[in-house]
């Protein structure tokens, strides 16, 4: 989308920073609304819990209105001879869109949503639930799950921007595809972590994005970088970029996962790759290797009764568990029945380290210089 953009002319809308200047180029006429957004909020499941406040209508794929009420209490979604149900009505059709009129919202499993949703079926009695929302209402909707609402306001618009980096690299790749983004590319709870502040912040920068010559690219963002952020290119096999290639980071010191010691029992360990189906027993040693510039293993190497055996680093930490095992910069020691791992940061260490965002939002810089520092060689521009 972006890829189209050449900077034929940069209308710079220039900001003032306490340290610097930076240039956020204005091509708020490039998208002429807003871009609508598919994401999955639930994927192949029998059953979900519906709610809606205030008018809504119902339509089936041919956009026909096929029913609309006034409030609905909460009633349970289920599918039962190629039918959907919602409480006792029963919609005779693949999929069904839910519109909120009217600042309507939609309570899906408890959780608030702005937009429109689709139910759309899939094999077996299952379904899956799609919602169509607005780009800038997506990312009120992330920004207080993705950093703590209370953060400094420089840091949360750094986060903002991030965010919505990442989701429009994701809407350009996923295109035409039934959905742009799941639950596992952002935190995201709808209008529940939504607050006057966050709205605000997410309004500032409204429509500014991130390019490197003159693309969108995967922003990606982690909690704490423990020194150095690390290079796509180690961590997730990505062809690297000057903005994802690593830079030094002395902010994030004071994050109480900047340094880090936790003992994971083997059996957990074994167990829990075992759910992923790696199979491991009586590990002897776990190893980062490979470290990339953050120190942050790209691979690891497991010594088992099983042999030795390697596998991407960020895959084990995840099929460990993220809360468990905070990052691939570990040093480890076998202890018999349990591994101690050593560490520092926390999340897989490649783009916007939050802690260190923060402090350098306490510490005078506004949000352009924190995401030139993180993303070095971006350009800043607003596309709507
Ligand atoms: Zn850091």
């Amino acid at each position: 989308m972006i890829a189209t953009l050449l900077p034929a002319m940069s209308v710079g809308t220039h900001l003032s920073c306490q340290r610097g200047t930076t240039v956020v180029h204005d091509y708020g006429h490039l998208l002429d609304k807003i871009p609508v957004l598919r994401v999955l909020l639930i994927n192949d499941t029998r059953e979900a819990q519906l709610a809606i406040n205030g008018s809504y209508q119902i339509t089936g794929s041919l956009t026909n209105i096929i029913d609309q009420g006034q409030g609905l209490q909460k009633s349970k979604i289920f599918i039962t001879n190629g039918c959907i149900n919602i409480g006792n009505k029963q919609y005779n059709n693949s999929e069904i869109r839910i519109t909120g009129l009217r600042d309507g919202a939609i309570e899906l499993n408890n959780i608030r949503y702005r937009g429109e949703i689709r139910i759309v079926q899939q094999f077996n009695n299952k379904f899956s639930v799609i919602e169509e929302v607005d780009l800038e209402s997506f990312i009120s909707g992330v920004l207080g799950s993705e950093m703590p609402p209370t953060w400094d306001e420089e840091a949360l618009r750094a986060q903002a921007v991030t965010a919505r980096t990442y989701v429009m690299y994701k809407k350009k790749v996923r295109g035409n595809e039934a959905y742009h983004l799941d639950m596992l590319d952002l935190a995201y709870r709808g209008m529940s972590s939504e607050s006057p502040r966050l709205n605000k912040i997410v309004q500032d920068t409204k429509g500014v994005v991130m390019v490197y010559n003159w693309n969108i690219f995967p922003a990606y963002f982690h909690s704490t970088c423990g020194g150095h952020t690390e290079d796509v290119q180690s961590v997730f096999g990505k062809d690297s970029i000057p903005p994802l290639s690593g830079v030094m980071c002395n902010y994030c010191n004071n994050s109480k996962y900047s340094r880090w010691s936790t003992d994971i029992n083997k059996s957990e360990i074994e167990r829990r790759l075992g759910d992923a189906k790696v199979y491991v027993s009586n590990i002897y040693s776990i190893k980062a290797i490979n470290l990339g510039a953050g120190k942050h293993g790209s691979r690891v190497e497991i010594v088992s009764a099983n042999g030795s055996k390697e596998m991407n680093a960020n895959d084990f930490r995840l099929m460990v568990g993220p809360n468990y095992l905070y990052s691939t910069a570990f040093d480890s020691k076998n202890n018999g029945k349990s591994i101690t791992f050593s560490g520092r940061g926390w999340g897989h260490g490649v783009g916007l380290c939050q802690y260190g965002a923060q402090a350098m939002a306490e510490k005078g810089f506004q949000w352009t210089a924190i995401l030139k520092h993180y993303y070095p060689k971006i350009e800043l521009v607003r596309v709507y």
